[in-house]
């Protein structure tokens, strides 16, 4: 079993108890004390307070500067006040592989029974190749460490599968390790520890309580990814984007696959280069993925075989990969929740049922600001429920591409301001104009939206986007991008899993965390 450990950090003795008693409140299994946080600390004094009667088991760490601590002294003094952590019950000391050799010998006679010696290096610049690691491993092992630890940075995230197959090669030879690769695109290295069997990974209290970078909070680890669920078995899914550390998924498929008694994790990946990720991840335990930002248009081209609308809009949303032969299958759901959501938007505001059998985008004009991914699928599936699609983009060149497509008319955004072929039109913004943290942008000018009868944006943080607002105030009937986010993603929870999507469950979420 993996452990889960809060790293402290605080500058007091008092706050580090305190701290303590909430990690152990959270679940955590023991605390790391970072003795090289605390302001004057006089290691006789505040080891007892800090030790003594402690609640969860410790791991007691004094890094100095030259790795990427806040200690600044002689190595004596430092080793003293780690000795004196031992002998007072800590479970662990960690100690650096560069002065091990000197620790080891120090301590040599007076190791108790239960106590474990972790030797640690770590590389804040990138993470060497495997080979690399696996030689750092046997130079750890052969220091002393009862447990190794690598701690490297993630450059790329193919970085972190080198860091899981040393992890894996441990667990064969029965050598404990903890591997880590710090952060945001290491993020994957932490959470999916359980799986590749590493001794430990860290959880934070919550932002700014970090004690290197990319470290995800312990109530994360616990209530969004289900840490304690995850084991060798467990399929891997998860959202690929750059960014993508916003994105609510993980928090909705995660509930959705918990609630569904499956054995898998939804998790975040930032991706550079989709074709590098996807080789890297190559094996059946990564099952599926979403693609977000930048990459639904790559992603038609990294796929082996690509649904045909998805391949008619040229934008892939999901990947599945086939369990028979690992061939990876891409396909777009956010057409569907997009269209299905302003469709029974407009049907809701006319009071009409949603069976319908005629769409009410029918013989209408669509105009769609944006042509990239999202772009793309409103364009398509307007199109294909019988709209006039009209195109504007900030790049003329790709609104023109995309109306040559699927047949529809292309514009400028200044164009746009005084286009009014006709009245009863609907409007779709599917840039990212307006997101948070640009929440006072807009797509377009309020006095050039009282021509449209709706209004959808595709943007969903906020809710309420500018455009929304201002489209209301004008007389539209608005459609927000939250609804073609549940849908698109319930579109891919059955993709993933085969299994009906629990829409309550997905609705709930989305209220309460977004
Ligand atoms: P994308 O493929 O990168 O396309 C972005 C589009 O926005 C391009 O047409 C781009 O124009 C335009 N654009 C970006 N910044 C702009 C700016 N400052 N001014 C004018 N135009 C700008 O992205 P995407 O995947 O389609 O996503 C677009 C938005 O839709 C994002 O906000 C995303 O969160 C949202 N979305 C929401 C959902 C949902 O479920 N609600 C699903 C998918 C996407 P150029 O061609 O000139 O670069």
């Amino acid at each position: 079993m993996t452990l889960l450990c809060v790293p402290l950090v605080s500058k007091t003795v008092e706050q580090m108890v305190a701290d303590m008693a909430a990690a152990k409140a959270c679940g955590a299994d023991l605390v790391e004390f970072r003795l090289d946080h605390l302001s004057n600390f006089d290691p006789r004094r505040d080891l007892h307070l800090l030790l003594g009667d402690r609640l969860l088991p410790a791991l007691v760490t004094y890094r100095p500067n030259w790795e990427g601590g806040e200690y600044e002294g002689d190595d004596k003094q430092r080793f003293q006040a780690l000795c004196l952590a031992m002998e007072l019950g800590a479970e662990y000391v960690d100690v650096e592989l560069k002065v091990a050799e000197d620790f080891v010998r120090l301590i040599s006679e007076k190791k108790p029974e239960n106590f474990k010696l972790i030797i640690s290096s770590h590389n804040y610049q990138s993470t060497p190749s495997s080979e690399e690691l696996s030689s750092l491993v046997a130079r750890i092992q052969a220091a002393g460490a009862d447990i190794v630890k690598i701690a490297t940075t993630a450059v790329d995230i193919v970085d972190v599968a080198r860091m899981f197959q040393v992890i894996v090669h441990c667990q064969e030879y029965q050598v404990p390790m903890i591997g880590l690769v710090m952060g945001e695109k290491g993020l994957i290295s932490r959470l999916l520890c359980p799986k590749y069997g590493g001794y430990l990974t860290f959880g934070t209290l919550g932002a700014g309580k970090e004690s290197a970078p990319g470290q995800p909070t312990i109530s994360d680890l616990l209530n969004v990814y289900n840490i304690r669920q995850i084991g060798t078995d467990t399929k891997v899914f998860g959202i690929i984007g750059k960014p993508v550390g916003h994105s609510k998924s993980p928090i909705l498929h995660n509930a959705a696959f918990k609630s569904a008694g499956l054995n898998a994790v939804y998790v975040s990946f930032l991706v550079d280069v989709l074709a590098d990720f996807l080789n890297a991840y190559s094996s059946a335990d990564f099952a599926g993925f979403s693609c977000t930002i930048p990459h639904k248009e790559a992603a038609v081209r990294c796929c082996d075989e690509v649904d045909p609308i998805a391949k008619s809009i040229g934008a892939v949303n999901t990947i599945v990969k086939r369990p028979t032969d690992g061939k990876l299958i891409g396909y777009n759901t956010d057409y569907v929740g997009a269209i299905s959501a302003i469709e029974d938007g407009i049907r809701g505001s006319k009071g009409v049922g949603k069976d319908e059998t005629v769409s009410p985008l029918a013989g209408k004009v669509f105009v769609v600001i944006g042509a990239g991914g999202a772009g793309k699928a409103l364009a398509y599936g307007a199109k294909e429920k019988g709209a006039k699609v009209v195109i504007a983009n900030r790049t003329y060149e790709r609104a023109r591409e995309l109306a040559n497509l699927i047949g529809g008319h292309a514009l400028t955004l200044a164009e746009l301001e005084n286009f009014h072929p006709e009245d009863g039109m609907i409007l779709a913004n599917t840039t990212s104009i307006g997101m948070q943290p640009n929440v006072d942008e807009t797509p377009l000018r309020k006095q050039a939206l009282g021509v449209y009868a709706v209004v959808f944006d595709a943007v969903y943080t906020p809710k309420v986007t500018r455009l929304l607002r201002e489209a209301e105030e004008s007389g539209a009937t608005v459609v927000g991008g939250l609804e073609m986010f549940i849908r698109q993603a319930m579109g891919q929870f059955e993709l993933f899993t085969n299994l009906a999507a629990p829409e309550n469950l997905f609705r709930e979420i989305v209220k309460k965390h977004i």
